[in-house]
């Protein structure tokens, strides 16, 4: 694939070149030997016609199979015709050459051959789909990390839920791949390169065109799996740019799940654009875990139209309450004698705010804090971790924190201790850890932006402090300690709500709605392209 594409760009430079060097008396180029600029002169209506074949057919296939014949020829013959007004007009100003009518026509014959080729091409190459006929549509979802994430962990859950018909693909090797195949999910990996797995959020125009290569590789491997499968299910943002080119070189519809606020504080103005655009042009749906993914998505250019709100769906069962003993086991190693304990579970990164927990804590008598989670994806992580372990051991801190470091056992930790708090300094897309706790019967305090606003009614199920801000959050835990009876009355309402709103099977089943809904419309247009060829 990336040499193919190589050689055409080169080919297409060539020609670029070619056509606009000055000629002799007898208009043939003064740049090739002068053997080969006679042969091509004498052949010059068909080799025109043979490039602008190859022009337009290779913009029938970027265009994917979803938009009419009709409109994908008219654009590759209006593209290729343009680019032929444009050299003719520039010819008009080079030494000893005059515009042709003969090279238009070639031209315009070679667009139309091209584009009807490609477009037979890719007809013939389409899987009769089953959807429609009784069978449920087979769905390969892609995720771009092998670490367990919130949206590696949503993933699991769905996937063990369809894995009847699934397979799960990811770019980069590690415990996602070990925990889906303990849940009986078919997992394959097909790592992405050192500099495309090195790109994160806020990498500007360096690292895509670094990464650029890389990314063709996989979509090359990509595109060969999918034609197996009726819809691709990408979940995140470099699954959604490789896989979204494969699912349109493979001819099969795909939705996409939007786990990320698209907004500044987030991401880069390039990776912004990049993931907008390509849920625009690729998705036939996107699904947000929130209201507010839902605005920054439409804010940044998003087409509200794509959108579908479906929160994170969990199992109450695996919240249920663990034997008393390992409750207190749990406690005697953390060592809390009798403060009131604050539990943050999360990964470690600078704008989950576990700095802003510390300083809190440190201002909270009879507070002890538990933070469980682990630097998981970049190098500012762990020297953020290294900051928080510092921090933790200063004197107005020490012996009243612990770290647990990543733990699977998430649900037994939040059992043990009294209040959960989440405190990212920006707006967070959904909040797993929120609703995880509410599941767990325990009183949340919590940032109040973004998807957390959404889950947290102040004051009824939890407390809602301002993001980032240490006295806000420090009143909240100082309240909590102080009224223990009132803090249980939040944590008992708060999982009346959350096994209702948040319910695994609900989620599944809306889900699998959409899949089977978009499924079977991609393949009625599958069936009538097949059959106009
Ligand atoms: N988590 C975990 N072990 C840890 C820390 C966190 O399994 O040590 C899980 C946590 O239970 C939650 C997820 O990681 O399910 C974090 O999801 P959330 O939506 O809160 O944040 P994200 O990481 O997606 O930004």
């Amino acid at each position: 694939m990336r040499r193919n594409l190589l050689l055409f760009i080169s080919a297409l430079s060539a020609a670029l070149h070619y056509s606009l060097m000055p000629v002799d008396q007898r208009g043939r180029n003064t740049w090739l030997p002068g053997k080969w600029a006679e042969w091509i002169d004498m052949h010059d209506w068909w080799l025109n016609f043979a490039a602008f074949a190859i022009l337009a057919g290779v913009i029938v296939f970027a265009m994917g199979a979803w938009r009419p014949a009709l409109y994908r020829m008219l654009v590759a013959v209006a593209a290729g015709s343009l680019l032929a007004i444009g050299i003719e007009t520039a010819q008009m100003r080079i030494p000893g050459r005059t515009p042709d009518p003969a090279d238009l026509h070639a031209t315009l014959w070679g667009t139309m051959a091209g584009g009807a080729l490609a477009f037979l091409h890719r007809a013939r190459r389409i899987r009769p789909s089953t959807v429609g006929s009784g069978s449920p549509a087979r769905i390969c979802f892609v995720d771009q990390t092998g670490q367990l994430g919130g949206a590696e962990l949503m993933l699991l859950d769905l996937a063990e839920a369809f894995r009847e018909r699934c397979e799960v693909i990811l770019l980069q090797d590690g415990p996602f791949r070990a925990a889906l195949e303990r849940r009986g999910v078919a997992c394959t990996v097909h790592p992405l390169d050192g500099a495309a797995a090195a790109v994160v959020k806020d990498s500007g125009w360096r690292g895509a065109i670094q990464a650029f290569p890389g990314l063709l590789r996989v979509v090359q491997q990509l595109t060969g799996r999918f034609r197996n499968v009726d819809l691709i299910y990408t979940n995140t943002a470099k699954a959604l740019l490789a896989g979204g080119l494969a699912a349109r070189l493979a001819n099969r519809p795909l939705i996409h799940h939007l786990h990320d606020i698209v907004d500044a504080g987030h991401f880069s103005a390039l990776n912004r654009w990049l993931l907008v655009q390509a849920s625009n042009w690729g998705a036939e749906r996107v699904i947000v875990n929130s209201e507010a993914t839902a605005r920054a998505f439409v804010e940044a250019g998003g087409r509200e139209s794509l959108l579908c709100v479906i929160p994170n769906g969990f199992d109450p069962a695996r919240f249920a309450a663990p034997d008393q003993a390992i409750t207190d086991r749990h406690r005697a190693e953390w060592n809390v004698g009798d403060h009131s304990v604050f539990a943050v579970t999360g990964r470690l990164t600078p704008w989950k705010g576990q700095d802003v927990f510390l300083e809190a804590l440190a201002q909270t008598p009879g507070a002890f804090g538990v933070i469980a989670g682990a630097a998981l994806f970049t190098p500012e992580d762990q020297t953020f971790e290294d900051r928080l372990r510092r921090r933790a051991a200063e004197k107005d801190l020490a012996g009243r924190v612990a770290f647990l470091g990543f733990r699977e056992d998430i649900a037994e930790l939040m059992h043990a201790a009294d209040v959960v708090v989440h405190c990212s300094t920006r707006a967070e897309p959904f909040g797993r850890v929120i609703v995880e706790a509410q599941l767990c019967g325990k009183p949340v305090i919590a940032a109040g932006a973004g998807g957390a606003a959404e889950i947290v009614a102040h004051q009824e199920t939890g407390w809602l402090v301002r993001p980032g801000e240490v006295e806000s959050l420090r009143e909240a835990m100082a309240w909590m300690v102080a009224h223990p009876r009132e803090r249980a009355e939040f944590g008992s309402r708060g999982r009346a709500v959350a096994v209702k709103r948040y319910s695994l099977a609900n989620v599944v089943q809306r889900t699998s709605a959409e899949v089977d809904e978009v499924a079977l419309k991609a393949s009625k247009k599958i069936f009538k392209i097949t059959n106009q060829s």
